[in-house]
């Protein structure tokens, strides 16, 4: 290292406020992960681990399809991985499982492992989230202590949070498509949502942090978490590179904040069991 550059490292140490980590060397909790039967055949549970570690992910909610792939990670990393139980044997199930008694019965049947920490990722449209199994899986989530992990828009989340109200809600991708102002309003409005950013380029489209959003963040720093969604194979070998791009973002606000969406606001939730 030139005398030049080793200076400047020093002064920008000296200059990073006491106590908080620089944001490219955040610890980041994922949260929205998928290690699901397709990615078996290219990637071993090992790999996966090792491309979360890589990234410096040090903890992540992983959910899949079938179930067996959460499992196999967490039995490797049982203080690495969150266990979320998706409720689709395959991927046949994503249109129908919440009208299906046999999804009903598979859920019930895993939950009895006693590892997991919420139920989803699961689909859902505003018409259906009062359909017998998913009233059932409510209040499973609800006797159990489990969130729900929803891909839903900005009227079902808000028909879930109204219909079960003992049920904490993880929003996944905000809604995919709903505004800051929208989620801002949301979280105003219900206690028991909290919200990851997995796939929301409009957070920080062109690098810099949106200005809407930064509102929202600093309105409800404690309610938000960032995540990748490991949908297809592929989102795996890009993971590092979106972990980049989501530090960058994050240096843009206070360290305090930046932390807590990182990974402070998804550990307290989420304990080490
Ligand atoms: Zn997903």
């Amino acid at each position: 290292m030139t005398t030049r550059r080793a200076f400047l490292l020093v002064a920008v140490l000296c200059l990073a406020p006491p106590g908080h980590l620089g944001a490219a060397d955040l610890p980041i909790f994922d949260a929205h992960i998928h290690y699901s039967q397709p990615d078996w055949d290219v990637l071993t549970p090992e790999r996966a681990l090792g491309i979360l570690a890589g990234a410096g992910v040090r903890r992540a909610l992983v959910s899949s399809t079938p179930d067996d792939g959460t499992l196999r990670l967490h039995a490797k990393a049982p203080t690495v991985v969150v266990p979320f139980l998706r409720p689709y044997r395959s991927r046949a199930d994503m249109g129908s499982w919440h009208r299906d008694p046999a999804v009903q019965a598979y859920v019930e049947e895993r939950l009895k492992r006693g590892v997991y920490r919420g139920i989803g990722e699961f689909h859902l449209s505003a018409a259906d989230a009062d359909g017998p199994v998913v009233k059932r899986i409510a209040e499973l989530a609800a006797q159990r202590n489990l969130f729900l992990h929803a891909h839903v828009g900005d009227a079902a989340v808000e028909r879930l949070l109204t219909l079960y109200p003992g049920v904490r809600i993880l929003w996944a991708h905000a809604g995919m498509s709903a505004s800051a102002a929208t989620v801002g309003r949301l979280l105003d409005r219900h206690a028991a949502l909290w919200v990851e950013l997995a796939l929301r380029t409009d957070v920080a489209s062109g690098g810099t942090l949106d200005p809407e959003w930064r509102a929202v963040f600093l309105r409800h720093p404690d309610r938000f978490m960032v995540g990748t969604d490991t949908w297809v194979t592929s989102r795996w070998e890009s993971l590092a590179d979106g972990m980049r791009e989501i530090r960058r973002w994050l240096s843009e606000l206070p360290p305090d904040v930046a932390e807590r969406i990182a990974y402070r606001n998804a550990e307290r939730l989420f304990p080490l069991p």
